[in-house]
């Protein structure tokens, strides 16, 4: 069924498991559900076509010469069917009313004016599966900067950089951001790698930690500049991309006037963190913090809202948001037995173990890491450094292990 005509019968009440988001973490909700019930109507609104795909091949598929097309593991259309559900694709969910249980919904194509019908669907029961989307500061001009957030965008970019060698300036070392620059240097394009702090990953490891990443990211040949600020991003008249960036001012030098620097480049990726849109959060009247996401009840995965589940990257536990793909299966399963009344011993949320996909340094960590606290050394060689954050009981709540290259040069 076309979106057209999906939206166009404006419904009656539908009720059923509806689920909002077709990534990762709708799937899999999708997956625990029927692996227990094959028959209970689900619905799945997703603002995207529903593709299924494994997200964390993004920032590993340039070098590996592979396509969105290569990624998608079966069509939404296919998965659907497949599943035995009804795939609502390029429809976007504007409002939730939690009192009539009912979402609003739209046609994410409605800039085209055939697409301008919406509709309202009620649930049973609503699963918040929505994702988070890429932080673009003012000085990141969304039309100028692409992100690899989505399989969407990811194959934008990748058609453009698949015509030669390109000069790229990545915007945030976090993980995707370090990953990515490993992977577009090793498919033979010049990397920039701008951060505000002197090192990758400094917002979750201790400097000790981070000087090692930063070394091994600058020797395998991608150019570092750490402690800078992007000011601006502008298209120039031969149309390349001028960056403009400063370094971050310090206590000291805040009343010396920072000199921009600028840098030509053809492409700018932001991979400067992830918001939680607050629109459908508010709507529901569930407890949310657009850093870290909708709060659930870890056991159960309910938000405060009856009848309301998230999981993915729009939800968080304890504070902490949940950005990783490991705890999905587990938290999809109770998400299922849960909804579907059956008798389960709750989830039992344990931080996953999180792994940078690059070779050029092995980095490992448990617990939940975080830059400040006391990070304590138990082993530092040349080729290893394992460090354990104490909490306030001197109880270890994170250990980083770093290994020296597993390929010198890659
Ligand atoms: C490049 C990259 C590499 C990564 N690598 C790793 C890794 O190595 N290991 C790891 O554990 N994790 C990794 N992650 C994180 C992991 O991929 C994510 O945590 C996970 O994929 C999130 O899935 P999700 O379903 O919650 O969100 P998303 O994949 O963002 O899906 C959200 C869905 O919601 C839909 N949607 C949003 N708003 C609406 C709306 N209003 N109405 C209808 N639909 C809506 C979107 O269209 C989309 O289908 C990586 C992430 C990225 C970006």
């Amino acid at each position: 069924m076309s979106p057209k005509t999906m939206l166009s019968s404006t419904t009656a009440e539908s009720k059923g498991i509806v689920i909002i988001g077709a990534g990762l973490a709708g799937w899999h909700v999708i997956d625990a559900i029927r692996a227990k019930d094959k028959d209970i109507p689900i619905t799945l609104i997703t603002s995207d076509n529903g593709d299924r795909y494994h997200k964390p091949m993004l920032t590993m598929a340039i070098s590996q010469q592979k396509n969105a097309a290569d990624l998608v593991r079966a069509t939404g259309s296919d998965a659907a069917k497949a599943a035995n559900i009804n795939l609502l694709a390029d429809t976007q969910v504007t409002d939730i009313d939690p009192t009539s249980q009912t979402v609003q919904l739209i046609s994410a194509l409605r800039s085209d004016p055939v697409y301008t019908n919406y509709a309202t669907i009620g649930y049973d029961k609503l699963v918040l599966a929505m994702g988070a989307h890429p932080i673009f500061p003012k000085s990141l001009p969304q039309d100028l900067v692409w992100h690899v957030n989505h399989i969407e965008r990811f194959g934008q970019l990748q058609e453009k950089l698949a015509t030669g060698s390109q000069h790229i300036a990545i915007v945030g070392a976090g993980m995707v951001g370090t990953e990515i620059a490993e992977d577009l240097l090793k498919a033979g394009h010049q990397v920039t790698l701008i951060d505000l702090n002197d090192a990758p990953l400094s917002q979750m490891l201790p400097p000790q930690a981070t000087a090692r990443i930063a070394k091994a990211v600058q020797s395998q040949g991608i150019n570092f500049l750490g402690g800078y600020q992007v000011s601006d991003v502008t298209r120039n008249s031969e149309g390349k991309l001028q960056v403009s960036y400063e370094a971050v001012a310090s206590a000291t030098d805040s009343d010396t006037a920072q000199q921009p620097e600028t840098l030509i480049v053809d492409h700018v990726i932001a991979s400067a963190g992830l918001t939680v849109d607050d629109k459908l959060p508010t709507a529901a009247g569930v407890e949310f913090n657009r850093r870290t996401g909708i709060v659930v009840d870890a056991p159960t995965l309910r938000t405060n809202t009856d009848n309301i589940y998230a999981i993915g990257d729009c939800m968080s536990i304890n504070g902490v948001a949940c950005r990783y793909v490991a705890p999905l299966r587990a938290q999809a399963a109770t998400i299922a037995d849960d909804i579907l009344g059956l008798e389960h011993g709750g989830y039992d949320h344990k931080p996953p173990m999180i792994r940078l996909k690059n070779k050029a340094i092995s980095v490992m960590a448990t617990g939940v890491p975080q830059a400040s606290g006391n990070w304590q050394v138990k082993t530092e060689t040349d080729e290893e450094l394992i460090m354990d954050l104490l909490d306030d009981n001197n109880e270890v709540s994170a250990t980083v292990t770093i290994k020296a290259p597993v390929i010198p040069n890659v």
